[in-house]
């Protein structure tokens, strides 16, 4: 039998939260990341384990049928592969970093200056469209470290929190591009594989949908449910059902993770009370 064949970064950041996503999904992989590949039960698929930098060339040869995979690495490899979804972890941007003590005020900053990077190509675009001038140093790790000793000037890494640039004295003064993990589909796959593959989108957009949203549970008076219900930020209007004390009632209903904080103060001053929020495993709509 046909099976999709996925690459996922063989050891790294992206690693664990890849194999996390396809668990959710509801396929376990059989043996360890020590060998090349492994099998999978209860889905018809294939796990290659790669080198991240490798992916997109084995994505191209239609050596693997898809791939989890930074979208900086896509991009910097410029190859035609297409993203299918967003995964929404390994979220960063690619950014340039210059000396905290370094004045920078505009992109002309960077002119005659060397740029130490591992990302050459998308670096080279971004000098390129802003007419600017500098010398690459392109390095394979550890690029925070090129202006204390003195192999460059400025750096051109990715960033999530900023520690890093933090912690080694540099400071982030442009952003690239930014970056997060997603799912990338060789040219090559046939029309079998491309049915597996859309068997696994939908579990993922079912995993993804729940993972940004949360159940919440509230009770309130009567007379406020209307009020209530218009604070909450979603879709469809929530669930009323009876509480056991008279003129009480309990709503249900599901939101957006991130919207929960900017409606709290707004629910408890309508008269909220015994406000639960659950995070919810998959969801269909
Ligand atoms: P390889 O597997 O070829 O050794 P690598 O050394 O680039 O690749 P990692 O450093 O593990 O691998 O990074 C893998 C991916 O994780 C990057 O391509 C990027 O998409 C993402 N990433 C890198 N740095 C960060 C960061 N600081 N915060 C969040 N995500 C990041
Ligand atoms: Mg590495």
């Amino acid at each position: 039998m046909n099976k999709l064949k996925i690459a996922i970064q063989k050891s790294g950041r992206l690693h664990d939260d890849s194999l996390k996503i396809l668990k959710d999904c509801g396929i376990s992989v059989d043996n360890g990341k020590d060998q090349l590949k492994a099998s999978v039960v209860d889905f018809p698929m294939e796990i290659l384990y790669l080198r991240n930098s490798d992916i997109p060339q084995y994505l191209e040869d239609g050596v693997a049928d898809v791939a989890i995979i930074g979208k900086n690495v896509l991009i910097e490899t410029q190859k035609e592969l297409e993203v299918v979804e967003n995964l929404g972890f390994s979220k960063c941007r690619l950014s340039l970093a210059v000396p905290k003590r370094e004045s920078y005020t505009s992109k002309k900053y960077l002119e005659g200056k060397r740029i130490a990077t591992s990302y050459p190509n998308t670096l080279k675009k971004f000098l390129k469209e802003n007419n600017i001038h500098a010398e690459l140093h392109i390095i394979s790790g550890s690029v925070e470290i090129a202006p204390n000793i003195g192999l460059a000037d400025a750096v051109c890494d990715l960033v999530s929190s900023g520690s890093t640039l933090f912690n080694n004295g540099l400071r982030e003064v442009e952003k690239i591009l930014d970056s997060e993990a997603c799912l990338a589909v060789s040219p090559a796959i046939n029309t079998e594989k491309k049915q597996i593959l859309d068997e696994l989108l939908f579990r993922i957009r079912a995993v993804l949908k729940a993972r940004r949203s949360r159940y919440i549970l509230l009770n309130a008076p009567n007379e406020k449910i209307e009020e209530i219900s218009n604070i909450l930020p979603v879709l469809k209007s929530p669930t009323v059902l009876p509480l056991v004390t008279e003129g009480w009632s309990s709503l249900h209903s599901v939101i957006n993770k991130d919207d929960f904080w900017k409606v709290i103060d707004k629910l408890k001053a309508a008269g909220a009370e015994g406000i639960l929020v659950i995070p919810i495993e998959k969801m269909v709509i």
